[in-house]
């Protein structure tokens, strides 16, 4: 395993779509390990594929001591609202206040292609959606609550 480097606020990497992962090898294996080794080696709660500089469909979590891989996840439901102040690890120190779903459903595939579902309330929920908005070349700024 190996912490990787993080892409930064300003790449444009951050800002593409990703593609699926179509190939389930040891290579998203070692891209999975790395990504959870540098999610820890930087104190995340999250991180997903394009902060590594791939542009493809994946993220790791650990919110309360849960760790999950996602490969290409998709929000299946949303329930609810909650507002928090949130964080990114491309994005420094900045902390903005962001409306996400209070609940969400999320349907994946873990690093051998087997689908799952993963309900997550309050910062799971927030953490899921912010690690899907990567991979569509969203970051949490863009959907920051109107100061004032
Ligand atoms: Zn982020």
């Amino acid at each position: 395993m190996a912490v990787r480097k993080i892409v930064k606020m300003g790449d444009e990497l951050l800002r593409k779509k990703c593609k699926p992962v179509t190939v389930f090898d040891e290579k998203l294996a070692e891209l999975l390990d790395d990504m959870k080794e540098t999610m820890y080696a930087f104190d995340g709660m999250g991180l997903a594929g394009p902060q590594v500089g791939v542009l493809r469909r994946v993220a790791v979590i650990d919110v309360n001591n849960m760790f999950v891989e996602l490969v290409n996840p998709q929000i299946i439901k949303a329930e609810g609202e909650d507002v928090e102040y949130e964080g990114c690890l491309s994005c420094g120190k900045q902390r903005e206040a962001v409306k996400r779903p209070m609940k969400v459903t999320v349907k994946a595939q873990d690093r051998f292609g087997y689908e799952f579902v993963i309900t997550g309330e309050k910062w799971l929920a927030r953490c899921m959606c912010h690690e899907i908005d990567h991979l569509d070349g969203i970051l949490f700024l863009d959907k920051a609550e109107k100061k004032g």
